[in-house]
This record gives C-alpha cells, structure tokens and sequence, in this order.
C-alpha cells in the first residue's frame, strides 16, 4: 500500500504560493483573506487558527472579523457587504456552522462570488456543475490534487463516494463526473453499502462516521480518500477508515491526520491567490 501524503503536497503548494505572493507584493498587490468567525464553537476557533497560520506562512494578510454568537442577520450581512466592496480584501470566508437562529444559505449567497475562496456561492456551485470555470471547494479540490500527484486516474473508473453534503460529497462527484469517472453516491440511508464499495476502483469517504469502511468491504487494490475526521476512544484523530484493516489490502490510502485534511486549507490559500492574480491581471 503506498500511503498519499497530503501534508507533503500541501506544503509544496504553500512553497509554491509562497514565491507567487512576493511577486503579487512587488506589483503592490497584497492578498487578503477576511475571516468571519461568529460565536466561540471550540473547533471552528481552531480551523480559523490553522487558516490564520496558512496564511502567515504564505504571506497573506488575514484579517479575523470576530461576532457574538447573537448577532442578528441583517447585521451580518452588513459585514459581508462591506467586505465585497473593500478592494483591499481578496477572499471571504465565514467560517461554518453559523449559529441556527442564522440561514447559511442566505449568508453564503451574500458573498461575492469572485471573493468566495471557500467555493460554496449558489454561482460557483452552479459553474462546478457544469464543468465550468469558477472557485472551487477546499476539500474537493485537494482530493482531485492528490489523486493527480500519485497518477491515479479516475477516467472511467468506478468511484463511490460516501456522503452527499454541499461541502464534500456532491463537489466531489462533480469533480470525479467531470473527469468522466462512474460515479455513485452513497449516504446515510443507501441499503447495503458493502455490496456498492465491494465494485469501487476508488472510494471516497466522508460520512464523519469512526471505523465506517471495514476490509471486508473493499476489493483489493482499492484506492481510498478518507476524508472523515473523527476521534476515537482513546481521543486520537482518526478517519472513516478502518486503516490497520484495509492497509493490506488497498492500493492507495489517505492517512488520517496527514492525508486531506492539510490539502483542504493549501488549496483555500491557492484560491486566495487566484483572486488576486485576476485582479492583478486585471490592472495590467
Ligand atoms: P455532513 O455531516 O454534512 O455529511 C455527512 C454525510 O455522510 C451525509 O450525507 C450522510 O448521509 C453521510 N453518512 C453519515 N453516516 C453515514 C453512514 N453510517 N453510512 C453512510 N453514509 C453516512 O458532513 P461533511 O461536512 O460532509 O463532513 C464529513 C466528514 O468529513 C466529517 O468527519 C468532517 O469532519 C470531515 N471533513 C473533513 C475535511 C477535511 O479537510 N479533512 C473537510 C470537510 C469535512
């Protein structure tokens, strides 16, 4: 089994985006990613904080926009649109969940979307669908990158995705359709699981469910992406994989932490990048 180091690839992208920000600099442009965390949710302090260190590295300037978690909407939106209107800031991210008295939806779509790094805008959702040039989603986009990096090529293949959020699961089946790979979705209720990873080229998994997919419901030679992030009994960080099960027997296997998880936030940096190097390209 050969194991797909994601924080290896991660981090040459972050080289990579390292050099493309000075240059972006001497042409006095200076990247900027707004981050809007409302409320104190534990984890969503600590993604921010893994964004936050992303960022420095790379050298884009982040600015952490804070709000109780009892912020009414209208006001939230004020926040977002002052933001889409600052020329100074490059990428808008509000980091989820909102808290429930808030609808995402309407959040998101408030956005610009030539700013929405995160790639969930009604618009780049739609451009994705149909295959068309637009900000993708971190997480989607880091799996496809690391699929390419290790030459595993999807064309035709069978690829079984489980989980079907806005977030991983439908980008992900975009992704793989456009690279004209047979695609199945599987999700909470499918029936019989196994007898649909059993026919799987490549599974993708993101369910968020410990221990999920089983050797014995895998063929061998199998590639898996396990996009899951869970802890086990004794508090470590694991995936949806059962990894000491199927390490025999897959081909490929994304470790958990190390695998999709440092692709997610290299490939929000690259997005950041992107928007300003159109409004670099757009100055010229
Ligand atoms: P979600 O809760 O929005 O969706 C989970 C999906 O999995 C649903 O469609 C559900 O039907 C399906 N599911 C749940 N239990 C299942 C089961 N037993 N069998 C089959 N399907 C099942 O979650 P999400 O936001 O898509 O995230 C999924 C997991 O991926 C979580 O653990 C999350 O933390 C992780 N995640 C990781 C990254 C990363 O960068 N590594 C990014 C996003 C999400």
């Amino acid at each position: 089994m050969i194991l797909i180091d994601g924080k290896l690839l991660a981090s040459e992208i972050k080289e990579k985006l390292k050099v493309e920000v000075s240059e972006l600099k001497q042409k006095n442009i200076h990247p900027k990613l707004a981050v809007i965390l409302v409320g104190d949710d534990f984890a969503s302090k600590k993604y921010v904080n893994n964004k936050k260190i992303a960022c420095e590295y790379v050298g884009i300037e982040q600015e952490l926009i804070e709000l109780g978690s009892d912020i009414i909407e209208e006001e939230l939106i004020k926040v977002i649109e002052k933001l889409n209107n600052d020329e100074s800031v490059h990428g808008i991210l509000v980091q989820l969940p909102l808290p429930k008295h808030i609808d995402s939806y309407k959040i998101i779509s408030i956005i610009n979307p030539n700013k929405d790094v995160d790639g969930f805008h009604p618009e780049n959702v739609g451009k994705l669908s149909i295959g068309c040039e637009g900000l993708i989603s971190c997480t989607p986009n880091g799996i496809m990158r690391l699929l390419e990096k290790y030459n595993i090529d999807v064309w035709g293949k069978n690829c079984v995705v489980i989980g079907k959020s806005n977030i991983v699961g439908k980008p992900i089946t975009m992704l793989l359709l456009k690279e004209n790979a047979t695609v199945t979705v599987c999700h909470i209720e499918t029936r019989d699981i196994s007898s649909i990873t059993r026919q799987a080229d490549v599974i993708i998994v993101a369910a968020g469910k410990l221990g999920l997919i089983t050797s014995d419901m895998i063929k061998p030679g199998v590639v898996i992406i396990d996009v899951g992030i869970n802890r086990n009994e004794d508090n470590e960080i694991c995936g949806d994989v059962d990894f000491d099960g199927c390490k025999n027997k897959a081909s490929y296997l994304t470790p958990v932490p190390g695998g999709v998880g440092p692709m997610t936030i290299a490939m929000l940096m690259e997005n950041c990048v992107k928007v300003a190097k159109n409004i670099s390209l757009y100055h010229e």
